[in-house]
């Protein structure tokens, strides 16, 4: 097997030297900095289709697709004239905009499990306010989260998990007083005796039980759809409210996201990544009833300078319009499947311990792959295999997220030639780096 050379970094080093003189660790956001895998981040000049280019000019199709909000690919000729026709109209007002009601009409009149949204700026936003107004509403405190989910980075819900049955909350972050922890009962995934005994041991405490229904921060932990029947049935029969957090899986593996995908009606939703069409944009959402606590109807209070901001409203309209096409998911959905299942099977012919997970146009590199993985602590956090494989893909020209914890996605520009190419490729590299 013919080795690549590594890819020229020297513009993505000398940014990089600078910009950790100017943020922490030289990144907004913690994982952008490949701390998990080998050399310095790759700047990113720009996007077009599936693919993206560095500022050292290298070429790569992209599947991190800004880690889930570019199901149309970067710089959909739609999304791009709409966002510039709202720009010629000024960026941002604070009062209401017909933009805000045509976005909220196109998510509720495809959406049967809420009656009423609100928009926010990002997904840790939508989940800080939708847990506030859970706890208005129920009067209770406590709420349940399950180990391996990510919410966002509010107070309450960066919370580790303990391994076995219900951990009080220890925080896994500075800064989070164990006061806030505390009121957090973390929970195992996919286990129904742990999550009964946990809602027995706190009667008419517990306001809510928030879920990612698919799990895609930290692996890919599908869960079984008896253990989020059962999920659903304890909460209504003690008065908690489902919360399904959707930001990853909303309008992602259908339109309605995982409610749809499973059948199973949450009370309160989030949304995030694909709504705002590649802008910051977070929403929550819930029956009018829940909803009408909200703040100026009800006592929970909610706001957002940027809220519903007129051009973010603009891109998510001209997405969202685009995936509640007839047939958009089902054609997305096959397309990731004709992609991965050649690419499971070289690796189950050559005896490779890897498979990649996959739902709808989300998968995710597992490399214990005779192991189904359905709780955060199955997972072998050697993460050696996935390092190798993520630099001789980018030597390939495969642009993965570099975390071996993250999943990837395939977007509607992603042709059937390119995932054809992609797979080839993704073969050869599994060769190289198992060789
Ligand atoms: C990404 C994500 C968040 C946080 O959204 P931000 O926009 O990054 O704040 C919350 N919940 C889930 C399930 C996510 O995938």
């Amino acid at each position: 097997m013919e080795k690549i050379s590594d890819i020229n970094r020297s513009q993505s080093t000398s940014l990089f030297e600078k910009a950790k003189t100017y943020f922490p660790g030289g990144v907004n956001s913690p994982v952008r900095a490949f701390k998990a895998v080998d050399g310095v981040p790759l700047f990113i000049k720009k996007g077009d289709g599936c693919q993206i280019w560095d500022e050292d000019g290298n070429r790569f199709i992209d599947f991190c697709c800004s880690w889930g909000p570019l199901i149309l690919g970067h710089n959909h000729p739609k999304v791009y004239s709409r966002i510039v026709e709202a720009l010629q109209n000024g960026a941002s007002f604070g009062a209401p905009t017909r933009l805000e009601n045509e976005l909220a009409e196109l998510i509720l009149k495809h959406n049967p499990f809420i009656e009423k949204i609100r928009f926010v700026s990002s997904g840790t936003e939508a989940v800080m306010s939708a847990l506030r107004l859970a706890r208005g509403y129920t009067g209770r405190n406590k709420i349940i989260k399950f180990e391996g989910c990510y919410h966002g980075h509010s107070d309450s819900l960066l919370v580790k998990a303990g391994s076995g049955l219900v951990t009080l909350g220890a925080s896994s972050s500075a800064g989070v007083p164990e006061s806030f922890a505390q009121e957090t009962l973390v929970l195992p995934l996919n286990d129904v005796e742990a999550l009964e005994r946990c809602i027995a041991e706190h009667p008419e405490q517990i306001a809510c039980a928030i879920i990612e229904p698919i799990p895609a921060n930290n692996g890919l932990l599908l869960q079984e759809l008896d253990f989020l029947k059962t999920l659903r049935e304890l909460c209504t029969k003690n008065g908690i409210l489902l919360f399904f957090d959707e930001v990853i899986s909303g309008f992602r593996v259908a339109f309605a996201g995982a409610a749809e995908f499973y059948g199973i009606k949450p009370d309160l939703v989030t949304y995030g990544k694909i709504i705002g069409g590649g802008l910051p944009v977070g929403a929550y959402g819930a029956s009018k009833e829940i909803m009408s606590c909200v703040s100026p109807d009800g006592p929970v209070y909610q706001a957002g300078t940027l809220s519903g901001n007129p051009v973010a409203m603009a891109a998510g309209i001209a997405q969202l319009s685009e995936c509640a096409q007839q047939g958009f998911y089902q054609n997305l959905e096959s397309k990731t499947k004709a992609f991965i299942a050649p690419i499971n099977a070289h690796a189950k012919q050559k005896g490779y311990n890897f498979e990649i997970v996959q739902i709808g146009s989300i998968f995710w590199l597992n490399f214990d792959g005779k192991k189904t993985i359905r709780k955060s602590d199955e997972i072998n956090p050697d993460m050696n295999m996935f390092r190798k494989l993520h630099s001789v893909l980018l030597n390939r020209g495969i642009y993965m997220g570099p975390s071996g914890y993250e999943v990837g996605f395939v977007s509607s520009v992603h042709t059937p030639e390119i995932l054809e190419r992609a797979a080839k490729t993704i073969c050869d590299s599994l060769d190289e780096v198992y060789a």
